[in-house]
């Protein structure tokens, strides 16, 4: 399923920007592409043997769009089939194309609605001042919630986990009172405890941060480890 890029907040440095991506076949499917993530895509090799690339964005806060210029760059200058980008906002991320001065690419600009090849739901979320989205995306059979960046929990979006029709779940946390994420209080209070378990935490501050949310119930995202980097690679060169 998901696999993580990396799994920080703006600041982390040493926990990469946190995205996640799913690759089948020739296609790879990316949520959130921020400063680090085009060179953590070159360095495992994600692209080898893709030729349509999907990135949903959540929000344009530079660690969650700071490298997409150069990832579609790169994959327009590779001559991938279809480079594909939703976001439910298509007037902003037309601009945002435009400012990174890759307009010429040639790129699909699709709303979730509007994307065919997955269903995909926003949400619009609460993100200090600026315009942000979780969705629930299905995948491969499974539902997914995957909350970007948010002070907010979708009544919607609770009710389906409390019935159970969320298969993973994706929450950003930070540990204090702040404009921009929920704080590990205010996740408590909103999900009971024997559903604490199925929160996969991920845009964290530092490990000490990790720690004390996994000892409050929740889980947390890992980062992706390449086959290459555990050394397990197939020699096939
Ligand atoms: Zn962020
Ligand atoms: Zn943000």
């Amino acid at each position: 399923m998901l696999q993580f890029l990396g799994i920080g907040g703006a600041f982390s440095v040493d926990l990469g920007n946190t995205s996640a991506f799913y690759k089948k076949e020739n296609e790879l499917f990316l949520l959130d592409c921020g400063e680090d993530v085009f060179g953590n895509i070159l360095k495992n090799h994600l692209l080898e043997g893709v030729t349509k690339i999907n990135i949903l964005i959540t929000h344009f806060h530079s660690d969650h769009v700071g490298s997409l210029g150069t990832l579609v760059f790169y994959c327009d200058a590779s001559n991938l089939e279809e480079i594909n980008i939703v976001f439910p906002n298509r007037e902003k991320l037309v601009e945002l194309i435009r400012q990174f001065g890759i307009q010429n690419c040639n790129i699909n600009i699709y709303t979730p609605k509007e994307f065919a090849r997955l269903k995909i739901k926003e949400y619009r979320q609460e993100h200090d001042v600026i315009e942000a989205y979780g969705y629930i995306i299905k995948l491969d059979g499974k539902t997914i919630y995957y909350s970007g960046d948010t002070k907010s929990l979708p009544d919607e979006v609770f009710a389906l986990l409390i019935k159970g029709k969320i298969d993973y779940f994706f929450q950003d946390v930070r540990l204090k009172q702040n404009p921009y994420h929920l704080s590990l209080e205010e996740l408590e209070s909103k999900i009971p405890f024997n559903l604490r378990k199925q929160i996969n935490c991920m845009h964290f501050v530092s490990e000490a941060e990790i720690n004390e949310v996994t000892e409050h119930g929740f889980s947390r995202v890992r980062r992706f480890e390449s086959e290459e980097k555990n050394g397990n690679i197939k020699s096939s060169k």
